[in-house]
């Protein structure tokens, strides 16, 4: 296992864009350089590399990583993700958003977030679990109930996270519920995780569109990416009244004017594994600048940027996936009036019933499904309001609202605990 801590990267990306978000928030809060810089830099992160034997015999070398963005209000907690783009600084902005959306929605958690990089869908079930459980063996010294808590990201799912778990509690001698959260429910997990947040995606774009004098009912949507959190986003905007016009994924966008049966567009990737070539619905050549009320980006990080803000139709953008529009792309977007929801605000739902997980896992006492979802729903509307609110006080971006709120939160319990020594 080795410790790194390397210099800031000069190419744009997820990072720059974190703490370009970071820089705008410290400065309109008064921040000196030094809290700046504090609040910019990963606490702890581990690069470990991960032999992998694979099923035909040979030997593979992968590499992950685990950033601890902060731990002032808590332990870390994050998810996992595997995916061939995965690097350092990728997972380093993850991290920070991390710290800022648990702070946002006041769960007691810091913000960290792993990621090994491979392509899932080229490697079997077997080595899956096998890299799974190297990975875990390596960061084990970091992660705990107290320390660290992964969950499922991109390329990941409940398996990952139940072969997480075993494989520190084998280390353990003894069985760590609090570990991992969106285990599957048979094995420590919450009753509603798994669809958490795209619960929450839906309520604050619900929320968004009525600001914006829109009837959700009959209202048109657009949602990018048709994974773990836009599937379901899309199958709960369309059970509010919503026509889910296109959706897509990795491999192309589908589109149907009268609205998509999304239940039918799942049942298809349940077969085909891609939403292309779902015989209701045409071929769609770019679902970001489509002419609906809604878009939900649930795909991954820079997709609305400088090149393509200009031409965004959609009135309310809600932030399914982590960092989708970069900040240039936001700046054009609000000098044309649009709403965009940010996601630490719009896809907090998993994190917020991750820590519904953890509390349940720690006292070994199992919630229902309708107290999971009414508990949800009243932190994602309380938080919707406080963001809301604060941005209007203030005349300022959802984003920026929403960022001054939670920098402001982490670094009171900076202040309060001290410098040690
Ligand atoms: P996932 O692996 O389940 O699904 C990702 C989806 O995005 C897939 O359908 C994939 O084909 C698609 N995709 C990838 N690249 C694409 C592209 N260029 N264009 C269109 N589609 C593309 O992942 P997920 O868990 O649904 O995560 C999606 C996003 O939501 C990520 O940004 C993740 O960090 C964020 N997020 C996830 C959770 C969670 O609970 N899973 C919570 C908060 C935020």
């Amino acid at each position: 296992m080795t410790s790194t801590l390397q210099p800031a990267v000069t190419a744009r990306g997820p990072l720059d864009d974190a703490r370009t978000q970071l820089r705008e928030a410290t400065t309109i809060l008064g921040y000196d350089e030094g809290l700046y810089s504090m609040l910019a830099t990963p606490r702890r992160e581990v690069t470990v590399s991960i032999p992998l034997r694979r099923d035909n015999g040979d030997t593979e070398l992968l590499i992950g990583h685990r950033v601890q963005h902060n731990f002032s209000r808590g332990p870390a907690k994050g998810g996992l993700r595997y995916s061939p783009d995965v690097n350092l600084d990728e997972v380093r902005a993850l991290a920070m958003w991390m710290t800022w959306k648990c702070a946002l929605l006041d769960v007691p958690y810091g913000g960290a977030k792993g990621g090994v990089r491979i392509d899932p869908r080229n490697y079997s079930s077997a080595e899956l679990e096998r890299v799974t459980r190297r990975y875990t063996s390596e960061i084990s010294p970091l992660i705990g109930p107290e320390r660290d808590i992964p969950a499922p990201d991109i390329g990941t799912d409940e398996n990952t996270m139940a072969w997480l778990m075993d494989t520190y509690s084998v280390q353990q001698g003894h069985t760590v519920l609090g570990v991992a959260t969106g285990k599957p429910v048979s094995l420590g997990g919450s009753l509603g995780r798994a669809t958490a947040t795209s619960r929450g995606v839906v309520h604050v774009a619900l929320a968004a569109l009525r600001s914006r004098g829109i009837d959700p009912v009959g209202a048109t949507a657009a949602v990018q990416g048709f994974g773990k959190v836009g599937s379901y986003a899309a199958r709960f905007l369309a059970e509010a009244g919503v026509r889910v016009v296109a959706v897509s994924d990795q491999y192309g966008a589908i589109g149907s004017h009268a609205g998509l049966d999304i239940p039918s567009v799942e049942e298809h990737v349940d077969t085909h594994g891609s939403v292309v070539g779902f015989p209701a619905g045409e071929e769609v050549d770019d679902l970001l600048t489509l002419d609906v009320d809604l878009l939900v980006p649930a795909a991954i990080e820079g997709v609305v940027h400088a090149g393509n803000a200009e031409q965004v139709r959609a009135q309310v953008i809600v932030e399914g996936a982590n960092g989708p529009t970069t900040p240039e792309a936001d700046t054009i977007l609000q000098s044309r009036g649009r709403l965009v929801v940010p996601d630490i605000l719009a896809n907090a739902g998993g994190v917020i019933v991750s820590y519904f997980e953890w509390v349940q896992a720690n006292q070994a006492y199992w919630w229902s499904a309708d107290e999971v979802e009414a508990r949800l729903a009243d932190r994602m509307t309380t938080a919707w309001d406080r963001v809301t609110e604060h941005a209007a006080r203030l005349d300022l971006p959802l984003r920026t609202a929403a960022t001054c709120l939670a920098v402001e939160r982490v670094a009171q319990a900076h202040l309060l605990r001290g410098l040690y020594p």
